[in-house]
């Protein structure tokens, strides 16, 4: 059994889904697999702003959304079957408008899936969807094992299952999400859960890259890396692959596959169990929308334990994460995600026992194995117009927090 994960950008119109359609036929033939699938592109903001909203000004913003589905369905089917694809659709469109503002989101994938499965079915493919929202319970790997087990196993005849990534069930009844990008982590589950040959993410780029071509002019793809490095990378921000993508697979040391949905041809990235081989190229991760905090005890006391520890205990309660940390005699910084509703509760929370001070815009930017000790020609370019706020390395590692001047 295979898993083939596709992201937003591959199913973001009619012309993407048949080639993913034809990768599917072709993996098919070979072994049973089950297909993994990401809402369209820009699908998920369009729905989490929808949730925003209720009545009239839901139904606005649903009105672009629909017809961007519609106008796929006309392309990929013809006569009843479009009719029939249209109905499922509508179903869901429908149930969009009354959802309480946060199961918004979850509609996406459901939408993307749908179309999918139904044209696999009509290319003549034994297909079955399956509804990840009652078979991968969040936090609860042993319920999700079971489920995901008992649903693919008692289906001896299908060749190709179809799920939804990103969605789950809370256990008791609720639809969740496995947060952002999270469609990456489903087919790390379903893999675990059905002891997978190998998983493949396809995307629009040709593996993993040591930098976001996007931002980057020249970039390298890493043939190979091992899991702990991998994980290394998308904890930095590397969005390439979500960080809890891994552990599943590692556990079971499946193999992880990054390969282009646009040349499929092409050599992939594997992420795998292997020891990493030799110094790799350095890789160069940016996170945006940073802020540096930066807490000193009002009593002039030592940035100690105990000071470390009601700091770090306010953050684990609001759920805020530090990309980054650093501590000198009277002061700790931390780098997060800008969220200003998090940040004023944080400040709320620690204002009487320290002094707080923050800055905003900033930027994350770290240097994974810099070939030596000088900055290379696309640090230095990065860097150009930036101040460096604070630095902070280790022997692989190099990170810096920018400020554009
Ligand atoms: N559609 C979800 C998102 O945009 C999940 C995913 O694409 O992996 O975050
Ligand atoms: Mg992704």
């Amino acid at each position: 059994m295979q898993v083939l994960k596709f992201g937003g950008s591959s199913v973001a119109n009619a012309t993407r889904i048949s080639r993913v359609l034809d990768i599917v036929e072709q993996k098919a033939r070979e072994d049973r697999v089950i297909v993994i699938c990401s809402a369209i592109s820009g699908c998920t903001d369009q729905l989490i702003a929808m949730g925003q909203v209720e009545g009239e000004r839901r139904e606005s913003l649903l009105a672009p959304l629909k017809q961007q589905h519609y106008d796929i369905v006309t392309r990929l089917f013809t006569g009843v079957e479009r009719n029939a694809v249209k109905a499922e659709l509508d179903i869901l469109f429908e149930e969009l408008l009354t959802v309480p503002g946060d199961e918004c989101q979850t509609y996406g994938e459901l939408i993307s899936t749908r179309i999918i499965a139904r044209k696999l079915a009509c290319e003549g493919l034994s297909t079955l969807w399956i509804d990840s929202r009652s078979v991968v319970i969040k936090d609860n790997e042993a319920r999700t094992y079971s489920k995901i087990a008992s649903a693919v196993g008692s289906h001896r005849e299908v060749r190709v299952f179809v799920a939804p990534g990103f969605i789950a069930g809370d256990g008791y009844g609720h639809v969740t999400n496995l947060g952002r990008g999270g469609s990456d982590y489903s087919a790390a589950i379903f893999a675990n859960c059905l002891n997978a040959s190998e998983v493949t993410i396809w995307k629009d780029v040709d593996g993993l890259l040591n930098a976001d071509p996007k931002r980057f002019p020249q970039t390298v793809k890493i043939p190979h890396i091992s899991y702990p490095e991998a994980i290394e990378l998308a904890f930095y921000g590397a969005t390439v692959i979500h960080p809890k993508t891994m552990k599943p697979l590692q556990n079971k040391n499946i193999a992880l596959h990054v390969r282009s949905f646009i040349h499929p041809e092409n050599e992939p990235t594997v992420i795998d169990g292997r020891p990493d081989s030799g110094p790799s190229v350095p890789s160069y991760i940016v996170k945006d929308r940073q802020t540096l905090v930066s807490f000193s005890p009002r009593d002039y006391s030592f940035m100690n334990e105990h000071n470390l520890k009601t700091i770090f205990a306010a953050c684990d309660s609001l759920r805020i994460h530090a990309n980054m940390i650093q501590t000198s005699a009277l002061m700790l910084s931390l780098c997060i995600d800008s969220d200003e509703n998090r940040l004023s509760a944080l400040i709320d929370c620690l204002r009487e026992q320290f002094s707080i001070k923050y800055n905003e815009g900033l930027q994350l930017f770290t240097v994974r194995h810099r070939a030596g000790e000088q900055p290379s020609e696309i640090e230095t370019e990065f860097m150009k117009g930036k101040k460096v706020i604070v630095k902070q390395g280790s022997r692989s590692t190099l990170q810096f927090v920018l400020k554009t001047v």
